[in-house]
């Protein structure tokens, strides 16, 4: 009999010939600017700890208390059994933070999107989706069965002309976007997007995963950042990045945040986020609402990184985040140049397609505020050796 298997090494061995298969590496030590991968001591610039939060004392102590009191795990789903006091009065901080009416913490980013969208729109309903948003959106997109209709990356005027041919052919219309595009560091033109979708009645979502902590005034977020309070339908987050510990969140319209909880299979059907995690986010809230330190020091340490590393003479894209992408072109040349680095001690992974387009190979550099000067400056030296040694620069 033949192998009913045999089909997996087949698609493995091709993904290897491509250049297409992860190799994992082993962390050894707590999240920060330094860390032990695969045994050895590296400059971290490969992680979304974009505040230093993830290994932070305030944060840890939140963990431990919590644990003595709470236990380890939920034994429930949030609907029957897994609501605790932790949880609410997460979701109330988080809405305050925002300013918006109510706020639904799930279990990841990736969750929030499977949450939330296929209870706004079915296989009668038509999603305006940024080309180039991230997979949990699409993935939410798919499971709906809506009719998804891409529009232009970060293109307003695309967005219209979509929403116009292809609206009046369905009962009701969502717009997505993610808020900061994750491989680029890009910024959705969100002001426009709103004012298209409220000319045509259509919803609008924004997955801000990499604009929590990071955008808007203290870290509120892209809504913030473009003066927009109150008028996205959703704003979903992650408590997986910036915040540093695990968790999504559903923020916005008290109508829309109630029905999820009426209707969201994450939240039906998947147990609630330890109390562990959850005070952890809480600590977090706590640090972002009494000083804006961390989030000014991220942008000053990003602005000086990136600045610098123009001025060595390498191609930054067109991030306007701390999301720094090292432009290389083809995928051999950033796995090579990533394995360079991290001989000299920086740790920085390659991305390339079809994460990203082909001929677009990078290294993608994240900066954090928990990056010190001496970090940043010794950062720059190793890419500007590993530049040359490479012919980049
Ligand atoms: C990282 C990311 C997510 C997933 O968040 P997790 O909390 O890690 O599951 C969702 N959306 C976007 C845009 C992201 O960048």
């Amino acid at each position: 009999m033949a192998d009913p298997l045999a089909w997996i090494a087949e698609d493995v061995a091709n993904l290897k010939q491509q250049g297409l298969f992860i190799n994992l590496r082993t962390i050894g030590s707590a999240v920060g600017p330094w860390m032990i991968v695969d045994g050895k001591r590296v400059l971290n610039m490969c992680t979304n700890d974009y505040l230093g939060l993830a290994n932070h004392a305030a944060l840890r102590e939140a963990a431990q208390a919590a644990t003595a009191q709470w236990g380890v795990g939920p034994a429930a789903v949030r609907s029957i059994a897994g609501t605790t006091e932790l949880h609410v009065q997460l979701e109330r901080r988080l809405a305050q933070f925002k300013g918006v009416e109510d706020a639904l913490y799930v279990q990841s980013g990736f969750c929030a999107n499977q949450a939330v969208i296929p209870p706004l729109v079915g296989k009668e309903d038509v999603i305006f989706s940024d080309r180039l948003n991230h997979a949990s959106i699409i993935d939410g997109c798919r499971l709906s069965s809506a009719k998804i209709i891409p529009y232009e990356h970060g293109n307003a005027a695309d967005a219209e002309r979509v929403i116009q041919e292809n609206l009046p052919h369905f009962r009701r219309g969502l717009l997505i976007s993610d808020g900061v595009f994750s491989m680029d560091g890009d910024i959705a033109p969100l002001d426009q997007l709103y004012s298209v979708a409220a000319r045509y009645g259509v919803m609008t979502m924004v997955d801000d995963a990499h604009g929590e902590g990071v955008l808007g005034h203290g870290g509120r977020g892209i809504v913030d950042h473009f003066g927009l309070r109150g008028k996205f339908d959703v704003e979903v987050g992650t408590l997986s990045k910036a915040f540093g510990v695990v968790g999504g969140v559903i923020a916005g319209r008290k109508t829309i945040v109630d029905y999820v909880r009426q209707k969201a299979r994450p939240f039906l059907f998947s147990s609630a986020v330890t109390p562990a995690d959850t005070a952890a986010c809480l600590a977090a809230v706590d640090l972002l609402e009494q000083s804006t330190d961390l989030v000014d020091r991220l942008w000053s340490n990003a602005r000086f990184f990136k600045a610098e590393m123009q001025r060595l003479g390498f191609d930054t894209g067109r991030s306007q985040t701390p999301i720094t992408p090292v432009m290389l072109g083809e995928a051999p040349l950033a796995q090579q140049f990533s394995r360079a680095l991290f001989e000299q001690g920086l740790f920085a992974m390659a991305i390339g397609f079809p994460t990203v387009a082909r001929g677009q190979a990078r290294i993608r550099v994240m900066i954090s505020a928990s990056h010190s000067q001496a970090d940043l400056e010794q950062a720059l030296t190793i890419f500007a050796a590993v530049g040359k040694q490479l012919g980049v620069i």
